[in-house]
């Protein structure tokens, strides 16, 4: 009897410690590596971090090119402003990226004319896989008051999603556009891996909240992702209308 005793005595104590090692502890959750990079964030959103790249700092293209033929940009500088040269088509980065952070500002001049999709079209392409506008559009445009089909509007992953919210600002005022993208995952097979992700503040407001597109833009029909990339320019739309040419300023990217 003394003997089962003891047995009891032993197990429960066995048990006790077991269980006294396996509470959960709020150390277990808190990691002290790797240390996150230390950035000084700009005085506003429109400041350019310190580890970001300069896309346009108001001097010149040097870091862009024509999507067509590579030669060097020729849309129009002056004033510290890049204003889309039509006749040029579009302009791309020199540089390619995958996962990036961005921050762009363009303006629709107080002049501009024309309606719906003629009205101030551009376009951030986040993703140029081609030549032309082959690519993941992020839709420019003078949404203010200008009524087209929603998943065209301004802030609209073009021909895929409306924006949340019309954040626009009317023409004559600076406009911002903060982004983050998640490049797609392409399979060894060219399969794809995982689709590519998209979260946009259009003026500080939230209007793409991690949406995931179902492939690259296209202009008829329905996108799928047909060619399997990796890092590829940015790139923006000289639009083929002939509407008052729209202006870029302070763009910069996070390569994350
Ligand atoms: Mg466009």
């Amino acid at each position: 009897m003394k003997r089962y005793l003891l047995i009891a005595v032993l197990g429960a104590t066995q048990l006790a410690n077991v269980m006294a090692q396996e509470k959960p502890k709020p150390q277990d959750t808190e990691f002290y590596t790797p240390v996150p990079a230390v950035v000084t964030p700009g005085k506003t959103i429109a400041n350019v971090p310190s580890d970001a790249i300069v896309l346009f700092d108001g001097k010149n293209l040097d870091q862009w090119v024509s999507t067509n033929d590579k030669s060097p940009a020729k849309w129009i500088v002056k004033d510290g402003v890049i204003t889309v040269d039509k006749s040029k088509g579009n302009i791309e980065t020199k540089k390619t990226f995958n996962n990036y952070q961005l921050h762009i500002e363009w303006l629709i001049p107080a002049n501009i004319n024309l309606e719906g999709q003629s009205r101030g079209n551009s376009g951030l392409f986040l993703a140029s896989t081609g030549p032309g506008d082959d690519g993941y559009e992020l839709q420019i445009l003078d949404s203010y008051n200008n009524k087209t089909y929603t998943n065209g509007q301004a802030g609209s992953i073009y021909k895929q999603t409306a924006p949340l919210v019309n954040a626009n600002k009317k023409p004559g005022e600076w406009q911002t556009y903060d982004v983050i993208w998640t490049a797609p995952v392409f399979n060894e097979d060219g399969s794809l891996k995982s689709a590519a992700r998209v979260t946009v503040l259009f003026n500080g407001v939230l209007i793409q909240n991690n949406f995931e597109l179902a492939g690259p833009t296209q202009y008829i029909g329905k996108p799928f992702y047909k060619k399997a990339h990796g890092a590829t320019p940015i790139k923006l739309q000289s639009h083929g209308d002939k509407s008052v040419p729209i202006s870029f300023k302070n763009i910069w990217v996070r390569e994350l």
